[in-house]
């Protein structure tokens, strides 16, 4: 056996040496994975478990979707990299089928999900100037309580939670802070004419899976159309079929202003997003204003057609609908005295733990990752529960018997109340 595998096959080791190298900035569940596919993933004991995250919804289409992987090896042979200085044979392909296939003009291609949510702010504020007609650096941005957009020095500037925030300021000014789902305190905040854009996750996700009362995007659209303020709905989480529509604000059909798209742009392969709008509002960033070395290229632009092309085509949005029911009504049934809500749209679920140790989520997750379940806590009391869209009712039964099991381990373990 070579060295490098006695290295890599024990799963103490490897979280030693997270530990020892890496910067602590994450907390994740004790286990060493190393192989996935579809629904499934295997960590270096060879242990089998249903993914129940996937990537933060950032695997839609499945671990390794073989369509998707074929689309990255091709391309990965033959061009990776140009850089925007020279135009691409696939960046034209590809912006022509994404803005066919959400319905707006023009598509502003980055990386990661921040990246995008960044841009989206450069393009509301530039909008602001050139368009609405605010006076210089006036211009401020509506956003929600217990927000998630992520982690730059930009977007925890208008963060609510202190995880988040304490000790990284000075933060950035032009932003405000209103209650998710409550359509009066938006009307009221727009009175202020320098407001251009209202940022919002249609579900918020980070927060515990949040839904917000039917009408909430419908009566967004009417007071961001009433007050010339562009609605920009951060759906790198709540889209590409994760709810069981293109996106989360077709469920009322509503056409947002700016729509921000990443994680399951490329199901999983590497870092592609984008920040989708019209050309009213897109072409007011010249050439210089904004971009990215990797932003929009030749192997992204094939990863991300393919992984748009098989959310279609295999119709994993009818199966994100369908699965999401039967899973939650299985949750429902366990009646376990621990579960305070179940709530979530499509696969894009949660259920609250009602405990009076505070870190009876994290037991619980512990527990399922024993039996075969991943899944991990978010903001202490929740549980995600996000299966890739792929996944059968064989597979979500199984799964729900599981974690009604965990449950029960949990009381005998943990004691009832
Ligand atoms: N916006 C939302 C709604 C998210 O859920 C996330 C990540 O979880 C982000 C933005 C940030 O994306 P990334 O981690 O790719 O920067």
């Amino acid at each position: 056996m070579s060295t490098k595998l006695m290295h890599t096959t024990s799963t103490a080791h490897a979280i030693e040496l997270e530990d020892k190298f890496g910067a602590h900035n994450y907390h994740p569940i004790p286990v060493v994975l190393e192989k996935g596919q579809g629904v499934y993933l295997w960590d270096v004991e060879g242990k089998q478990y249903f993914d129940f995250l996937s990537g933060y919804s950032a695997v839609n289409q499945g671990h390794c979707h073989p369509a998707i992987v074929q689309a990255a090896v091709d391309q990965v042979q033959k061009l990776t990299l140009t850089s925007r200085a020279f135009h691409s044979n696939l960046l034209g392909e590809y912006e022509k089928y994404i803005t066919n296939y959400f319905g707006y003009d023009k598509v502003l291609p980055m990386n990661t999900g921040v990246e995008a949510v960044e841009t989206a702010i450069k393009l509301a504020r530039k909008w602001g100037y050139e368009k609405k007609g605010v006076q210089e650096n006036q211009a401020r941005i509506l956003v929600c309580q217990n927000n998630f957009h992520g982690r730059t020095t930009g977007v925890i500037s208008f963060s609510s939670d202190p995880t988040a925030k304490n000790n990284f300021g000075p933060y950035i000014p032009g932003f405000e802070i209103i209650p998710y789902n409550d359509l009066p305190a938006l009307e009221k905040a727009l009175q202020d004419q320098n407001v251009v854009g209202f940022l919002f996750e249609p579900i918020q996700g980070e927060a515990g899976v949040i839904v917000p009362d039917e009408g909430y995007y419908k009566g967004i659209r009417i007071l961001c159309s009433e007050y010339n303020v562009l609605m920009i709905a951060d759906e790198i989480q709540t889209g590409l079929w994760r709810t069981g529509k293109a996106l989360a604000c077709d469920h009322e059909e509503v056409r947002p202003d700016v729509v921000i798209l990443g994680k399951a742009l490329s199901g999983g392969i590497l870092p592609i997003s984008a920040v989708l709008a019209d050309d009213e509002i897109m072409l007011t960033i010249k050439p210089g204003e904004h971009g990215s070395t990797y932003g929009g290229n030749p192997l992204s632009c094939a990863v991300a057609i393919k992984a748009l092309q098989v959310l279609r085509e295999e119709e994993m949005g009818t199966n994100a609908t369908v699965m999401g029911e039967r899973f939650r009504k299985g949750i429902q049934n366990i009646h376990s005295p621990f579960i305070r809500t179940v709530r979530g749209k499509g696969l894009l679920n949660a259920i609250e733990i009602e405990h009076s140790d505070p870190e009876a989520a994290w037991h619980i997750c512990l527990i399922m990752m024993e039996k075969g379940v991943l899944a991990k806590p978010t903001h202490n009391d929740k549980i995600r529960f996000a299966p890739p869209l792929v996944i059968n009712a064989e597979q979500i039964d199984k799964a729900v018997n599981i974690i009604s099991a965990s449950l029960k381990q949990f009381e005998t373990t943990y004691g009832k109340s």
